[in-house]
């Protein structure tokens, strides 16, 4: 039987291995979530895959937990990785929760010429893939890259990763992914000003990139990226 509590932890998991506590982890087990030494928790550092472990010491300002059994590998999203670029604070948490959730492998927040933001900070947003992951049950937690100018991804993109471009110029086109090949992709996302037609030029003429409408609506950044991640985890990724 699974713990029902599920943490995120740093350290390495496997057999019989000792997991330090924190002062604030030692403080949402013993104090706010009332247990105590022999209880169980499921743990997961994003590469051992679950563990149940159970309360070797329970102190106030820290303790140990001791793994005894892996209940479930580690298991990889596809290797898709989500571009978008930042909006609102509380709307760019949602797109980094939902790309965690859905299975992204890498997220990056990308700086174009319409972005409203020039600044993200990074380790909260990483928190929110965590937390994510948490959440639903992932063994994988995606790293949350720091803010890029899309020019300089674009200057130094890996040859071999193809790149679905959702152009709201496109809207209503009927572009989809059929035919795509399977292997490295990204998503691109534009911000809520939509993309430049610079940027829409260049993008446009890359080898690499498949164009893509999502229905003949406008969608909102937010929502974008949930559908994008629906239609290429249907067609390409672990979903079918
Ligand atoms: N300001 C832009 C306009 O009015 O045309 C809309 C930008 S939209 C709010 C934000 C991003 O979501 C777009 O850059 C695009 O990546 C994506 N998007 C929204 N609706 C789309 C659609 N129907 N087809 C393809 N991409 C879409």
């Amino acid at each position: 039987m699974t713990a029902k509590i599920r943490l995120y932890v740093d350290q390495p998991l496997g057999q019989g291995q000792t997991v330090p506590l924190d002062r604030d982890q030692a403080h949402y087990l013993f104090s706010v979530m009332r247990l105590g030494p022999g209880d169980r928790v499921t743990l997961f550092n994003g590469r051992d895959g679950e563990w149940q472990a159970g309360v070797t010491d329970a102190g106030k300002r820290g303790g140990e937990l001791t793994c005894l059994s892996q209940s479930r590998p580690l298991m990889m999203p596809p290797d898709l990785w989500l571009l978008f670029a930042p909006i609102k604070k509380a709307r760019t948490d949602f797109i980094v929760e939902k790309a965690a959730e859905m299975g992204a492998r890498r997220i990056l927040p990308v700086q174009t010429e319409h972005t409203n933001s020039d600044r993200i900070r990074q380790d909260r947003l990483q928190a929110h893939a965590v937390e994510a992951a948490e959440q639903c049950g992932g063994t994988f937690v995606p790293e949350v890259a720091d803010l890029v100018a899309l020019s300089t991804l674009l200057s130094d993109w890996p040859e071999d990763r193809r790149l679905m471009l959702c152009d709201e110029a496109e809207a209503g086109a009927g572009r989809a992914l059929s035919d795509a090949p399977r292997g490295p992709w990204a998503i691109l996302i534009g911000p809520e000003g939509g993309f430049s037609a610079a940027e829409r030029a260049r993008l446009h003429a890359l080898p690499f990139v498949h164009v893509v409408s999502l229905g003949p609506r406008i969608l909102r950044a937010d929502t974008a990226a949930v559908a994008a991640m629906t239609l290429w985890q249907q067609a390409l990724g672990d979903w079918g």
